[in-house]
């Protein structure tokens, strides 16, 4: 860890506060239809999560150092996750996360008014840190609080996350909430992605094949 990496993940964090502040002192929380577009953007942020797992698992072709090389090299070591310290775990979304929520902010203190949409953004962007924070709790939960969140299925649990450390690897990519996991397990959301990335002339590797080609190299 770097300590320009604890500085980033600090300010994200200090801008994350400063904002929803704002957003309270702005009433934005005051309609109850607020705390309704938080849920919907939560199940977003999960949702996007399970995507984004699901094509750099089976579609991405790994760099060392790249987050396709991080998340597919994840399933050879499942423990180096909570190896790491958490501000490792937080950095390379809060790089591109923090200048998005400062612009937002801005733009909500010039004008002196932020709409729902605003809410879902920062919602949406707290989330996409902290997704893989949320990930490495599913391997290993820090606490009871965490242990209870888990349980009330508020955040996705050890055992539905152990399920996607499974060959073929096909199942449960979502590590926030894990709510969209039987909704897109159940939809088949795999195979229509498959189609979809067919019709973009898009080459699937498979995860399989990837982690064959990743062990021979280390
Ligand atoms: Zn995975
Ligand atoms: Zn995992």
């Amino acid at each position: 860890m770097y300590w320009w990496q604890a500085i980033v993940v600090l300010a994200w964090a200090m801008l994350s506060l400063v904002f929803a502040w704002v957003l309270w002192a702005l009433e934005t929380f005051s309609d109850p239809v607020a705390w309704g577009v938080v849920i919907v953007a939560v199940f977003v942020a999960d949702a996007g999560s399970y995507v984004f797992h699901y094509v750099v698992d089976h579609y991405g072709r790994p760099r060392p150092g790249g987050v396709v090389h991080a998340f597919q090299r994840h399933h050879l070591i499942p423990d180096g996750i909570v190896q790491k310290p958490v501000v490792e775990v937080l950095y390379p979304a809060a790089r591109i996360v923090t200048p998005l929520e400062a612009l937002l902010l801005l733009g909500v203190s010039v004008r002196g008014e932020a709409g729902w949409w605003v809410l879902a953004l920062l919602v949406l962007s707290v989330f996409w840190v902290l997704a893989q924070l949320c990930h490495r709790w599913s391997h290993r939960p820090p606490g009871r609080l965490v242990r209870g969140l888990q349980a009330a299925g508020i955040l996705v649990s050890p055992s539905a996350h152990q399920r996607h450390h499974e060959a073929p690897y096909d199942s449960h990519f979502a590590v926030i909430t894990g709510w969209s996991n039987p909704l897109f397990d159940g939809f088949g959301l795999p195979r229509r992605l498959d189609r979809l990335m067919q019709c973009l002339g898009l080459e699937k590797r498979g995860l399989v094949r990837n982690l064959r080609e990743l062990e021979a190299r280390e």
